[in-house]
């Protein structure tokens, strides 16, 4: 079997089905079918955001936003100004999809279902006659002079134009580079960090409200939330170093120190603070008198770790455990030893390299005619919506650009 279509889009998950649709919808004339491996597309959609999918970001600034992006950051400024947020919000309303903003900016459905996305894209691809071939697993593709020659599981496809939406897929990678380009090469992004460290052994589920830390011997530096899991340690801080420290901390094969700062303040304005409250509060129990908006369980920890005893009074403390102290509240240090997956969301940073890629157009600067979109290429983002919406700007004008030439 040997079947032609004007475009040809490998991948029916996020990036596929967003482009596939846009182009049905603005150009009927056009015939467009989706290749997915699954027997059904958009599985993680149907998983993301825990079954609500986080769609997109309430961040309206192209230039803030982009800063969301340990890989590809400098590229999507430019797509950014073309499509982003505001224009995913307004694309799935249009479509009957509200979305609703949470505190911390996350967007999601109102019905906070990620079937509600998948319900919208399977109606609209039918509604615009995209031919959705699933089981149709991508073996090779071919890049003649005049078109491409995809051979699948379920017979063979000729296009003109093809769009690869393979997600991080190890095998269309490999494919990709059989046709002539780089792949960077793959590592995880987004995880929280393995610590065994009696100081937070026996306090899982105690939040700093805003910590710093920082990765001894690099770099890298994050600040924010930070919670104690059973195995280590989680939250925005922790993620975020994880993603812009992605292919810096598996060099170190996830075996590494960070410091912690627990409270805004450096070493020495700290241990000012202390010597106020050992005058302030002489007569109190240190332990018991938690201090700059820091958790009771984690404060006790603390003060323990910094050689003071639970019954120690404020007026007892010596030079050298106020020092030990103002230590741990400011620069306490724990070993990291590996890495674990946060709440089984991950991406993968690497990828097309970003140099081959015409981020005007999403084109391939290899082959003329072959365009990407979403995680295919070399961009990841940190977590809160941030990946999805790369997936919508990269479809969105990849699918402007193969019907404009
Ligand atoms: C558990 C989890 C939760 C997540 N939650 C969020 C979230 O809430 N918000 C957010 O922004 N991001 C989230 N992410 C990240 C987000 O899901 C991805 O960044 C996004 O799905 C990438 O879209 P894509 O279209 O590029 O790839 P995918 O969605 O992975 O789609 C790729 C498709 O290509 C198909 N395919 C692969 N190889 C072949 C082949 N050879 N032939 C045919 N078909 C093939 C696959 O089967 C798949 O359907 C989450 C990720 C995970 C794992």
């Amino acid at each position: 079997m040997n079947t032609q279509k004007d475009i040809i889009i490998i991948g029916g998950g996020a990036a596929g089905f967003f482009a596939a649709i846009n182009i049905a919808e603005q150009h009927p004339e056009l015939s467009v079918a989706i290749l997915e491996r699954g027997k059904e597309g958009l599985q993680k959609v149907k998983i993301s955001g825990g079954g609500r999918c986080n769609v997109t970001h309430a961040e309206f600034i192209p230039s803030e936003l982009v800063q969301n992006y340990p890989r590809g950051e400098k590229e999507l400024l430019g797509p950014f100004h073309r499509f982003m947020t505001g224009d995913t919000i307004a694309w799935f309303e249009e479509r009957g999809v509200e979305l609703k903003i949470e505190d911390d900016g996350r967007m999601f459905p109102v019905s906070n279902s990620s079937q509600t996305i998948i319900d919208c894209f399977l109606n609209e691809a039918e509604k615009h006659n995209v031919d959705v071939l699933y089981n149709h697993s991508v073996k090779t593709v071919k890049a003649l002079e005049n078109e491409f020659v995809i051979e699948t599981s379920h017979g063979d496809f000729q296009s003109k134009k093809l769009l690869i939406a393979t997600g991080s897929n190890p095998k269309v990678w490999k494919l990709l580079e059989d046709l002539g380009h780089t792949i960077i090469n793959p590592v995880p992004s987004l995880f929280t960090f393995d610590i065994k460290d009696h100081r937070i052994k026996d306090i899982p589920g105690v939040v700093a409200k805003n910590v710093e830390i920082k990765v001894v011997g690099t770099d890298l530096e994050s600040n924010g939330p930070l919670l104690v899991t059973h195995v280590g340690m989680s939250a925005p801080a922790i993620l975020k170093l994880s993603a812009f420290g992605a292919v810096e901390l598996a060099k170190m094969n996830y075996n590494f120190k960070i410091v912690i700062n627990f409270i805004q303040l450096d070493f020495k304005s700290c241990l000012e603070e202390l010597k106020n409250f050992k005058q302030e509060f002489a007569k109190k129990t240190v332990v018991k008198l938690t201090q700059f908006d820091l958790p009771k369980r984690l404060w006790k920890q603390l003060v323990l770790a910094s050689d003071i005893s639970e019954t120690t009074r404020w007026a007892d403390l010596n030079k050298q455990q106020l020092e030990a102290f103002s230590n741990q509240l400011t620069s306490a240090v724990f070993q990291v030893t590996g890495k674990s997956t946060f709440k089984e969301e991950f991406v993968t940073a690497g990828g097309i390299d970003l140099k081959e890629v015409n981020f005007k157009t999403f084109e391939s600067k290899r082959i003329p005619n072959l365009y990407f979109a979403g995680e295919v290429i070399n961009v990841d983002a940190v977590t809160g919506g941030f990946n999805f919406q790369n997936a919508w700007t990269s479809a969105y004008i990849a699918s402007a650009s193969i019907v404009s030439h």
